[in-house]
C-alpha cells in the first residue's frame, strides 16, 4: 500500500511517527493508500528546519525571491492536471472542478509574484527640520498553515505563496484525509528553486496540530476548517503569543426576490448547493425565498436537483461525486432523516442513490428539503453535503434578520432584478463576502478572503493584501543626518520643527 510521507527540509521524510491514518477511495469505497500521523518530535524537526531556512531566506532579495515564485507559478501551471488528478482521487469532486480549484490557486500565486510592489513602504522628506521618515515591512519567522480536506491544493495556496512571497519560512499540516497534492507541490517547490526548509509539509492529526500551536518557535498560525476547531486554534494559539487568523465553518443563505429570473436562480443555486457535493465552505445551503417567490422558484429547483449527474469524478459525464468519507455520508443522511422526523418536507430525496460500478462509494444524491425552520437541526448544522434546505421569509428585511441571527458569516447572495433591494441587502447582512446574483461569491486573489462571526477567528482575512498584512509586521524609522545647524537635544517630548 502506497505510504504518503512528510517532507521536511527538502526531502521526504518518514519521520518517527508509527502511527498512520486510512486515505479512502470515496468513489469505491476502499483504502487507497496511508498517510504517516506525526509526533511532536517530527513537527520540531519541521520547525527546527524552518527556522534555520529563514535566516537566510528573510535575507534573501526580493527579485530572487520573487523569481523561485515565478518558477513555482510556471511549474504549477504546467503540471496543474497532476494536482487536479490527485484531489479528485482522494476528495472525489469531478475533476473539472478539481481544476478549477487549482486555477484559483494559481492565482494567488500570480498574486504574490508581484511581491515587490504589495511590500513597498512609505516615506516622507522632511517631517521635521532636517529629519525624514519611513517605513517598511517584515517577515515573521517560522509561520504555520493548518487546512482543510475540502480544497487540498487551493487552501494550502491561499497560503504559503504570500508567506514565502513575504520572506518567511511555512510548515504546512494539511488534512490527513487527502493528504498527496500538499507533497506534489512540496516537490513542486523544489524544482523551482526554493531553498530547503523554506516550506516543510507534517502529516498528522490532533498531535500534530497541537505541537504547532505550542512550538516557541512557530510565529504565526494560518488555519482553516470546522468551527470548533477554528475557535480552540485560536485560543490555543494566540494564549501561546502567536499571531493567528483562523477561518472556520458557514451556513450560506441566498435569497431570492419574486423579482428575480427564477430559471437563472434555481440553475445558480444547484451549482452552488450541489456543486462539489455541498463540500464548500462557500456552498450555499439555505435558499430563503421572499414573498411569493418560493411557488416559482421551486418547480425549477426541484427540476435543477433531479438533473445533477452524480458519479465517479474521474468521469466525465459526471457533475458531483461522492462525499470524502463512509462517516460523513452517514451523518448527512442522518440529518436528512431528521428534517422529515421534524416536519420538513423532502422535495428531492438523495438518501440510498447508488451509483452503477461504484456501488460501495460514499454517495449521497442532491436533497432539497422544503419548509425548513430555524428550529430544525438540518438548519443549525453545517452538513456540508448536497443538501438544500428551502426556507420562507414574508420581505428582505425578514430575510436579512434571519441571516443575521445565524451564527456564521462567511458567504450569502441575493437573487434579484432590483437593485435598490439587492443594495439594501448587501449594507444589511452581517457577512462577510456577498454576491448579487452570484451564489458562490469567492473574492478574487487581490481581495483578502474571509467570514464574520463564528467564521473567522482574528482580525485578518486571508490571501490579498490582508495576506501580506498577515505575514508581515511593520518598522517606522525616523532618521537624522546632525550637522553644525543641528539643534541641541532637549528634555521634552519630541514635537517637529
Ligand atoms: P476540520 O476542522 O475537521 O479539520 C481542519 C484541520 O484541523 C485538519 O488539518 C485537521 O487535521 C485538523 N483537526 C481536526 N480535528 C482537530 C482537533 N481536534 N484538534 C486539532 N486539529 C484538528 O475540517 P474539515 O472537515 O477538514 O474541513 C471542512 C470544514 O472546513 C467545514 O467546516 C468548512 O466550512 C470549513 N472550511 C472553511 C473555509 C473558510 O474559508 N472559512 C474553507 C474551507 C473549509
Amino acid at each position: 500500500m502506497r505510504t504518503v510521507s512528510h517532507w521536511i527540509d527538502g526531502a521526504t521524510s518518514d519521520g518517527e511517527s508509527t502511527r498512520a491514518a486510512a486515505i479512502w477511495d470515496p468513489a469505491t469505497g476502499a483504502q487507497q493508500a496511508e498517510v504517516r500521523l506525526a509526533t511532536a518530535g517530527d513537527v520540531d524537526a519541521a520547525v527546527g528546519a524552518a527556522a534555520a531556512a529563514f535566516e537566510s531566506w528573510s535575507q534573501t532579495s526580493l527579485s530572487v525571491r520573487t523569481k523561485a515564485l515565478f518558477a513555482f507559478r510556471e511549474i504549477v501551471s504546467r503540471r496543474a492536471d497532476e494536482i487536479a488528478g490527485l484531489i479528485t482521487d482522494e476528495h472525489g469532486k469531478v475533476l473539472s472542478d478539481a481544476a478549477g480549484e487549482v486555477q484559483r490557486g494559481l492565482e494567488i500565486i500570480e498574486f504574490a509574484c508581484g511581491i515587490p510592489s504589495l511590500l513597498k513602504g512609505g516615506y516622507s522628506d522632511q517631517v521635521s527640520s532636517d529629519v525624514d521618515a519611513y517605513s517598511f515591512r517584515e517577515p515573521l519567522g517560522v509561520c504555520a498553515g493548518i487546512t482543510p480536506f475540502n480544497f487540498p491544493a487551493m487552501v494550502p495556496m491561499w497560503m504559503f505563496p504570500i508567506a514565502i512571497a513575504c520572506g518567511n519560512t511555512f510548515v504546512l499540516k494539511p488534512s490527513e484525509r487527502d493528504p498527496s497534492s500538499s507533497v506534489l507541490m512540496a516537490e513542486m517547490w523544489a524544482e523551482a528553486g526554493l531553498p530547503a526548509g523554506v516550506l516543510n509539509v507534517v502529516h498528522g492529526d490532533k498531535v500534530a496540530v497541537d505541537a504547532l500551536l505550542d512550538h516557541p518557535d512557530v510565529a504565526a498560525v494560518s488555519f482553516v476548517g470546522s468551527t470548533p476547531i477554528a475557535r480552540y486554534v485560536h485560543e490555543r494559539a494566540t494564549a501561546n503569543g502567536k499571531r493567528v487568523q483562523a477561518l472556520g465553518g458557514a451556513k450560506n443563505h441566498a435569497i431570492v426576490l419574486p423579482d428575480a429570473d427564477m430559471e437563472f436562480a434555481s440553475q445558480h443555486l444547484a451549482s452552488a448547493a450541489f456543486g462539489s457535493a455541498g463540500e464548500r465552505c462557500m456552498a450555499i445551503s439555505a435558499a430563503v425565498a421572499v414573498g411569493s417567490a418560493a411557488d416559482q422558484l421551486l418547480p425549477y429547483v426541484e427540476a435543477q436537483a433531479n438533473a445533477v449527474r452524480v458519479g465517479s469524478g474521474r468521469d466525465p459525464e459526471s457533475e458531483m461525486g461522492p462525499i470524502i468519507t463512509a462517516e460523513s455520508r452517514d451523518r448527512i443522511v442522518g440529518f436528512i432523516d431528521g428534517s422529515e422526523a421534524q416536519g420538513a418536507d423532502l422535495l428531492v430525496d438523495g438518501r440510498g442513490l447508488v451509483v452503477p460500478g461504484h456501488e460501495d462509494g460514499f454517495f449521497v444524491g442532491p436533497t432539497v428539503v422544503d419548509r425548513v425552520t430555524t428550529e430544525m437541526d438540518v438548519y443549525n448544522n453545517e452538513l456540508f453535503g448536497p443538501v438544500l434546505s428551502v426556507m420562507r421569509a414574508d420581505t428582505v428585511d425578514d430575510a436579512i434578520a434571519l441571516i443575521n441571527a445565524n451564527p456564521y458569516g462567511n458567504g450569502t447572495a441575493v437573487f434579484t432584478n432590483s437593485g435598490g433591494a439587492a443594495r439594501r441587502f448587501v449594507r444589511g447582512v452581517d457577512v462577510g463576502m456577498i454576491g448579487v446574483n452570484v451564489p458562490v461569491p469567492v473574492p478574487m486573489a487581490y481581495y483578502s478572503f474571509g467570514g464574520w462571526k463564528d467564521s473567522l477567528f482574528g482580525e485578518r482575512h486571508i490571501h490579498g493584501p490582508e495576506g501580506v498584512d498577515f505575514y508581515t509586521r511593520g518598522k517606522a524609522v525616523t532618521v537624522r543626518w546632525p550637522d553644525a545647524g543641528t539643534p541641541a537635544a532637549s528634555f521634552d517630548m519630541p514635537t517637529a520643527t
